[in-house]
C-alpha cells in the first residue's frame, strides 16, 4: 500500500508540474519556485533597523529587504500558500539565524541555538488554515543542521489571546496594546549557553519582536541575551525601488 501511496504522491506532484507551470515567485519568470536573481535578494543578512527603534528591540538580523521581488515572494508563501517556497525561505532564515549567532561575542561553531517562533494570532491561523512561520522554522533549522550548527526549535511562547487590533495606534498605543500578548510555555530547559533566537517571517515595527523577547527575557532568567532573525525586514524608507509586478498590498506584520 505504501508504494502505492508513494507512486500516487509522485504521479500528483508530476502533474502539478504540468498543470501548474513553475513560475518565480519574485518576478514571475517560469522556470523555478525563486530564480537565482530573486534568490540572491534573500541572501544580504543585515541589522533590522525600525524607524524608531521599541524599547528593547532585540539584536535582530533580515536575510532580505522587504521591497522589489522579496514582497512578492514572501506573499505567495504566506497568503497564497506556495508551500514550496517554505525551502529557499527557510534557508533565508538560517542564514539570518546564523549571522545574529555571529555577532554574539564569544559564540563559536559549537554555540547552540534554539529557534523561537513568534506564534501566529488565532484569527491568522484559522484564515491561513496554516501555521507558515513553523513551516520556516523547520527548514531554517534543516538547513542549520545540515550546515553543523547545533540548532534547534521550541515553541516557548504562546499566545495570551488578548491582543487585539493595533491598526491606527501611535506606538506607545501599539506597545501598551501588545504588553502582555505572550506567555512562556513550560519547556525543557536549554543546554546552557544556548542563544536564543525569535524567529518570524517579516520585522516592521519591532514592536511585536521587542515584547516577545521580553517576555522570554523576564520569564526565563537567561543567561545571554534575547535575540531574534526574521527573513524581511522593511526598509527605513519606502520606494526605494519599484516593485516587481503591481504593488503588493502591505499585509498586517509586526
Ligand atoms: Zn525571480
Amino acid at each position: 500500500m505504501r508504494a502505492v501511496g508513494e507512486l500516487v504522491r509522485a504521479t500528483a506532484a508530476a502533474l502539478a508540474d504540468l498543470v501548474l507551470p513553475r513560475i518565480c515567485a519574485g518576478c514571475g519568470v517560469p522556470g523555478a519556485v525563486l530564480c537565482r536573481g530573486c534568490a540572491g535578494e534573500f541572501a544580504v543578512p543585515h541589522l533590522a533597523q525600525p524607524r524608531r527603534f521599541p524599547a528593547g528591540f532585540p539584536p535582530t538580523v533580515a536575510a532580505a529587504v522587504y521591497d522589489g521581488p522579496v514582497r512578492p515572494a514572501v506573499n505567495a508563501f504566506k497568503e497564497h500558500g506556495r508551500a514550496e517556497l517554505a525551502r529557499p525561505l527557510g534557508a533565508a532564515l538560517a542564514l539570518a539565524v546564523a549571522a545574529v549567532r555571529a555577532g554574539v561575542p564569544g559564540a563559536g561553531p559549537g554555540t547552540p541555538v534554539l529557534l523561537v517562533p513568534l506564534p501566529a494570532t488565532r484569527s491568522a491561523l484559522r484564515a491561513r488554515g496554516r501555521d507558515h512561520v513553523a513551516e520556516l522554522t523547520r527548514a531554517a533549522v534543516a538547513e542549520l543542521r545540515t550546515a553543523g550548527v547545533p540548532a534547534g526549535s521550541g515553541r516557548l511562547l504562546a499566545r495570551t489571546g488578548r491582543v487585539v487590533d493595533s491598526a491606527g495606534l501611535s506606538a506607545a498605543q501599539r506597545r501598551a496594546n501588545l504588553a502582555g500578548t505572550f506567555t512562556v510555555r513550560p519547556a525543557r530547559p536549554a543546554p546552557p549557553g544556548t542563544l536564543l533566537v525569535l524567529v518570524d517571517d517579516v520585522v516592521t515595527s519591532g514592536a511585536t519582536l521587542s515584547e516577545a523577547a521580553a517576555t522570554l527575557t523576564r520569564t526565563r532568567r537567561s543567561d545571554t541575551p534575547v535575540l531574534a532573525a526574521v527573513v524581511a525586514a522593511t526598509p527605513r524608507r519606502t520606494g526605494r525601488r519599484g516593485a516587481a509586478g503591481p504593488p503588493a498590498r502591505t499585509p498586517r506584520t509586526g
